[in-house]
């Protein structure tokens, strides 16, 4: 069977964002000269379920049905693992795409996971805790056979955290009868979480800039940073990189953005989310839209938001002259190429946001073993996975002549497809 023959039955996945994955698959796997039965295989998720499910609202009489999604992609390198989002248009074909790029992701930082997503079709900034807890307990309990510590381990995403995993755990746990903390990454510490999960998304993005500085002959230090997203990676990494001497002039999220030459307070602007949920009103800065931070006269930009925000129409104004992806797939393949001719430096999110699938990983370690390592153990781990990972995808860019992503893919895709050649095929 030839990848093309494979092609007339995507439909089912189809979407912008599977395109789009599919695309960048479809053009690594002919680069390397991927076994074609291997290709075909590794173009559609493995496998993918679909729930609908409803759920009551606070006002008693009121039940909303929503659909849910799990999709796992590759199940030959161990248990499968990704996160699962909330958003009002979290579709199959797009966690399907995210699975695809969690595999890859695993292999770049050498885990021993194969990709998976999920989600849910809605938007969690109109429920209520008690009702995102019901639409939590009720998706977890739809799809409690396909998950377990050996199986998928979901983890937060878009418009979960670290109560939402606390929530699967505990319905997973009533459901076998005892607890079991490594089904699910990204709890709180108090059920078996890791310390520096939260941060580690942002943090293992960051860790990636002094390198990528040299490489481009920058200075860290006073380099203007511009932060599209202000969620759990974009904060962090906006701690990081004031730590490492930059200086943060914007963030934004869904409300608008805040910009400041001389620095935004990072803790200040954070401790602002914290209280009224997004930057609306804080007033840290000039308010400037989302499209305007992330066409700023800056040294690095950061994505930490959503897909697809860097395109084909706005590329040709991206003044930076590194792009580091904390959000999964924000630049489309078009923006790609033209960011590559104009030589900026882009970081791909399947290394550069690897960050938090790494710590998750050392969380589901020490959950197996209830044995917890100290910040440190972590923090320094983490540094040395993310950094040796960027070494590596350095070292194929450079012997193959190709730009960051098209290394890391091939660094991932690689090492998937040797361990598909050595199992065989069943039966
Ligand atoms: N949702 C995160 C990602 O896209 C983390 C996944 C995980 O920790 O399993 O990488």
């Amino acid at each position: 069977m030839t990848a093309e023959s494979t092609t007339g039955s995507v439909y089912e996945f189809d979407s912008p964002m599977f395109r789009e994955a599919l695309a960048q698959f479809d053009r690594v796997g002919e680069m390397i000269g991927l076994d074609d039965n291997i290709h075909a295989r590794l173009r559609v998720p493995q496998r993918a379920m679909v729930v609908a499910f409803p759920f009551r609202h606070d006002v008693y009489r009121d039940v909303e049905t929503v659909f849910g999604y799990r999709v796992q992609h590759v199940l030959s390198m161990g248990p499968t693992k990704g996160g699962v989002r909330y958003a009002a248009d979290v579709s199959l074909g797009e966690v399907a795409a995210l699975a695809m790029l969690m595999t890859w992701k695993c292999a770049i930082v050498g885990l021993p996971f194969g990709g998976a997503k999920g989600g849910v079709r809605v938007d969690p900034t109109r429920l209520s805790s008690p009702e995102k807890q019901r639409v939590t307990r009720r998706y977890t309990s739809e799809i409690i056979n396909f998950i377990g510590p050996n199986k998928d381990i979901p983890a937060p995403d878009m418009g979960t955290d670290e109560q939402t995993m606390a929530w699967m755990m505990d319905t997973y746990s009533q459901n076998v009868g005892h607890t079991v903390p490594a089904v699910v990454t990204g709890k709180p510490l108090a059920l078996g979480g890791s310390t520096a999960r939260r941060e580690a998304t942002g943090r293992g993005a960051i860790s990636l800039l002094p390198t990528a500085a040299l490489r481009l002959g920058m200075t860290v230090e006073g380099a203007r940073v511009a932060i599209h997203g202000f969620g759990n990676v974009g904060q962090y990494a906006a701690v990081a990189a004031t730590e490492l001497g930059c200086r943060v002039i914007a963030v934004s999220d869904i409300s608008g953005g805040v910009h400041r030459e001389d620095g935004i307070d990072v803790e200040e602007a954070m401790a602002w989310v914290a209280e009224h949920r997004s930057l609306e009103g804080y007033e840290g800065g000039d308010r400037i839209t989302n499209e305007e931070l992330l066409e700023l006269e800056c040294e690095v930009l950061l994505p930490a938001a959503i897909a697809g925000v860097i395109t084909g129409e706005n590329a040709g104004r991206i003044k930076a002259r590194l792009v580091i992806e904390g959000a999964n797939g924000p630049t489309t393949l078009e923006a790609d190429r033209i960011l590559e001719e104009r030589g900026i430096m882009v970081v791909p999110d399947v290394l550069a946001n690897a960050g938090g699938v790494t710590v998750s990983y050392f969380e589901w370690v020490q959950d197996l073993q209830n044995y917890f390592w100290s910040e440190n153990q972590i923090v320094g781990r983490l540094r040395e996975i993310m950094n040796s990972a960027f070494s590596e995808v350095l070292d194929v860019a450079d012997q193959e002549g190709v730009g960051l992503r098209t290394a890391a893919l091939i660094k991932g895709i690689r090492r998937v497809a040797r361990a598909k050649v050595a199992r065989g095929v069943f039966p």
